[in-house]
Parts: structure tokens; sequence; C-alpha cells
């Protein structure tokens, strides 16, 4: 059978090699051209299936230049793969230009499902799994790296990071401080391979094992913290909540502006006043 003409998108293994589906293999096999970020990586993974389909580099730095090629290589009436170094293409992966170019000029964008470190880490992690933010990378910076965290401080969903090991202590340190040492978080590390480890604790349970075994410092980690929770007997007031009591306030008293602003949101309106009244408003 013959591939309809569009831009596959193929998911590889993130460790374990069986973890390409027959699919994906059928798929790599019999699009005209395979788009790899890295041609020599996914050069092992192709041979090792005995795909010997033609590959071309994509990367970062060349993507949006390479788009425009790919959309005429599609015009021609060739179907391409785009696979990543390992996992889900485009997530923390070049491929959003593309996919965005070549849907804008009309042609199929098909996925097909499978590893994502992300996900695949979230599935065992015991956290929340109903909401869940992920965040890719962390700002290498630090002053960046304490800011981004100050915005995810009082995010009820379950926060995913991905991270390199030699950074790995510096957003455990970066997570305590902001998020809180007493924070529950699950790092997974180097997930469906040999070494494959699932750290659990708070955040300075979990900064102490790491700091104490240079071994939990190595290999490929997704880390993941439960979400915010305001403290027994404290309503969470969101963010949003907040502005619209402080915009109320500036032409209403504090009682009326609760009240209002509880009206609006669906909270109690005694929270928001103590909330007002805390904060001087
Ligand atoms: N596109 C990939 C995906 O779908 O998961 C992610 C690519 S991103 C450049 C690479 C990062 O993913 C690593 O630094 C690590 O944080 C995470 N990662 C990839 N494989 C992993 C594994 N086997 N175990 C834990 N984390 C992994």
């Amino acid at each position: 059978m013959t591939l309809p003409v569009a831009l596959y998108i193929v998911p590889t293994p993130i460790g374990n090699l069986q973890d390409l589906s027959p699919r994906a293999v059928e798929v790599l096999e019999q699009v005209a051209l395979i788009a790899c970020e890295d041609t020599r990586h996914s050069g092992k993974l192709l041979s090792h299936f005995g795909i010997s389909t033609r590959t071309t580099a994509l990367h970062d730095h060349n993507e949006r230049a390479r788009a425009q090629w790919v959309v005429e290589q599609l015009a021609a009436g060739q179907a391409i793969a785009l696979i990543s170094d390992a996992g889900t293409p485009l997530i923390s992966d070049p491929g959003y230009h593309l996919v965005t170019h070549v849907r804008a000029q009309g042609y199929d964008v098909v996925p097909l499902p499978g590893p994502c470190a992300a996900i695949t880490a979230l599935s065992a992690s015991g956290l929340p799994s109903d909401r869940f933010s992920f965040e890719g990378f962390l700002p290498a910076k630090e002053k960046a790296r304490l800011d981004k965290l100050a915005e995810m401080k009082e995010d009820p969903r379950t926060l995913i990071f991905y991270e390199s090991p030699h950074r790995i202590v510096y957003s455990l340190e970066a997570i305590a401080q902001v998020l809180g040492a007493d924070r529950q978080i699950v790092m997974a590390r180097e997930v469906t391979k040999t070494f494959e480890t699932f750290l659990t604790g708070t955040a300075a349970e979990v900064l102490a094992r790491v700091m104490a075994d240079d071994n939990q410092q190595k290999g490929e980690i997704v880390l993941m913290c439960h979400g915010y929770r305001a403290a027994e007997g404290e309503e969470q007031i969101p963010a949003v909540a907040v502005t619209t009591l402080t915009l109320l306030c500036q032409e209403l008293p504090l009682k009326k502006a609760a009240a209002l602003a509880a009206q609006i949101h669906g909270l109690k309106k005694n929270a928001l006043y103590k909330h007002g009244l805390e904060a001087g408003l």
C-alpha cells in the first residue's frame, strides 16, 4: 500500500528500541524521505530496523529554511517523515515551524503516537495526572530560572520539566527555594533504560539524595512537581481573582470589592476580604 502524501510526525524510542511501533517502522520504510534532527544519530536507529530510506537534516538552525523545501517535496508527491533524536518531535525538539508551514501550505500532517519522556514519566510518577503543565527546560541562568519558577509557584497543576544532568542540582535547589522545600516532587531518570530510577519525596529530600549520590546526576531526567496546595484551612485565591480584587479596591471599599470579586470568580467573599486585609488593600 502506498502512503498518502503527507508529513508524518514519528516518535522514536527514548531508550528502549522495542518502543518503536510497527506502524512507525512501516511509515519510515515507506516515505520517500526522513527529516532527522541528526542524520548520524538516527542512522543507528534506522539501520537497527533495516530501514534504508533517504534522510536529510532538519534541526533548530535550518528548520525555517528547510520548511519550504519540504513543501516542495510534498508538492512533488513525496511523503516525508519527521523524527528527532528521541521521543516525540516538537516536544522540546525541532518541528514546530515545519508543521505550521506545511499546514499553512495546505498539506496534511499525520501524527503517530509514541514515546515521549514527559508523558511516560508522568504516567508512573504517582502525581496527579488529571491536570499538568509541561514546561520544557528551565532557563540556564539563575535569575531567569528563579523568576520562571516564581510564575508557577501557585499553579495547582502538576509541573513537568526536562532537565540535563549537569543542571539537576541547581534546578532542585531553585525548586526548593521558590516552590518550597516541602513541595512533593518526583525525579524520573533514564526512563525505559537499564538504570531507570524514580526518586520521590519533598524537594529537600530529593535534593539531598541527588547531592549524596553522583549516579543520580547522570543520564536523562524528567522532574515533576506536585501542583500548589493551599495550606489546610486556607482557601486558595487564584492570581486572576487577586487582580480583580486589587482593581475593584481602587474604586470601592474592600468589603464591597471582595463581594463583587467573589461573585465574578465564584469564590468565598470572606476569603477575599481576609486576603484584602492582609494585603493592605
Ligand atoms: N522529544 C523528546 C520527548 O518526546 O520526550 C524530548 C527531547 S529533549 C531535547 C531531551 C530531554 O528529554 C532530556 O534532556 C530529558 O530531560 C528528557 N528525556 C529524554 N529521554 C529521557 C529518558 N529516557 N528518561 C528521562 N528523561 C528523558
